[in-house]
């Protein structure tokens, strides 16, 4: 018998059931065959780069998400976000530098050699990270059977924490999923060490460096529930922002393709609640990985308030 049953073993449920284990209480975590949307995301951890469009409290709260990372899983890589835009949209930039900070502008070449002649400035984010999503759930994971928390798909034995992301909208009918797209391309040609933001008024994309010589190249952002597979449209407007980026994209090899839906709530913004006897943690948009770690810490503050414990 679990203390806690964790419904997800998404990011959210990861992220909770870590530091449960942590606090020593004993819990298990309740897994779906359903892919999470976690295992599609680009794991960029850019809390000032996100202020473009979040509101401050998203920065606050992922400012602290790439420590949290690193003393969990090997892997995250402090090398900062570059954003480009192409010399048209010159104003984008400025538009973006505008609505951030921690930044300064940069001779993108010197960042990443690669880019050579290609972009006379960009703006450079040093205080950003970012990780390998899978890898990192996967050392989550290993770690939580490390220390004996059972992974199954039977029935909860202890207060439920529900982390079931976009499938929890029988419990919370207002959330709603925000459709993501993304390709993982393999180029040999191509060295980048951190993402880069690609601005556009209509197509911006991100590349998020990956092991091997592979990228992740995301993400649409579309208000619909359909989790079917990546459209033609996507794609070709994905690959098309990519190839801006670098010609040579037009040489690497498409090796999967995948598509998300982002759990969110009204204003986009991750919420702890508890209703009925059961807690939750959900409404993670686009801020899964950099989110989480301060959602889970924020939910052991309210379970340590004595009146929520009884079970
Ligand atoms: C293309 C894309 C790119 C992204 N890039 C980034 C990024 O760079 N940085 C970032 O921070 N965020 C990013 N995100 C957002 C991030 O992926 C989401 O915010 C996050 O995955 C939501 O996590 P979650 O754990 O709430 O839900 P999920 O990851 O969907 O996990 C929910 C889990 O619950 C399980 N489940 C469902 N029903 C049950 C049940 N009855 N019992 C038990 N389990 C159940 C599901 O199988 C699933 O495993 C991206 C998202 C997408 C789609």
């Amino acid at each position: 018998m679990s203390r806690w049953s964790v419904l997800g073993s998404g990011v959210a449920g990861l992220c909770v059931a870590t530091l449960l284990a942590e606090q020593g209480e004993t819990l298990e975590v309740i897994v779906s065959d359903e892919m999470p949307a976690s295992h599609w995301a680009g794991g960029m951890l850019a809390p000032f780069c996100e202020g473009e469009s979040a509101p401050e409290r998203v920065t606050a709260l992922g400012q602290h998400a790439a420590g949290w990372w690193s003393q969990r899983v090997e892997g995250v890589a402090q090398q900062g976000t570059l954003v480009l835009a192409s010399p048209r949209d010159a104003t984008e930039l400025t538009r973006f530098a505008r609505l951030t900070r921690q930044h300064q502008w940069c001779n993108p070449e010197e960042l990443e050699p690669d880019l050579a002649g290609r972009f006379a400035r960009g703006l450079f984010f040093a205080g950003e990270a970012h990780l390998n999503p899978r890898d990192a759930l996967r050392q989550l994971r290993a770690a939580l059977e490390a220390r004996g928390v059972a992974f199954h798909a039977g029935k909860p034995s202890g207060t439920l924490i529900d982390c079931r992301g976009i499938h929890a909208t029988d419990r919370q009918p207002e959330l709603r999923a925000v459709r993501g797209e993304m390709l993982i391309l393999h180029s040999d040609d191509l060295h980048f060490s951190r993402p880069i933001r690609l601005l556009h008024p209509r197509f911006p994309c991100y590349l998020v460096p990956r092991a091997s010589g592979h990228f992740m190249l995301g993400a649409t952002m579309v208000e619909s529930d359909d989790a079917s597979p990546i459209s033609v449209r996507a794609m070709m407007e994905l690959l098309s922002a990519a190839w801006t980026i670098h010609p040579a994209l037009a040489e690497a090899r498409i090796v999967e393709s995948g598509t998300g839906r982002r759990p969110a709530y009204r204003h986009n913004v991750p919420e702890v609640r508890y209703r009925d006897g059961v807690f939750s943690v959900n409404g993670m948009y686009r801020h899964g990985f950099l989110l989480a770690p301060a959602m889970a810490q924020h939910l052991m503050q309210l379970l340590s308030q004595e009146s929520h414990y009884a079970n």
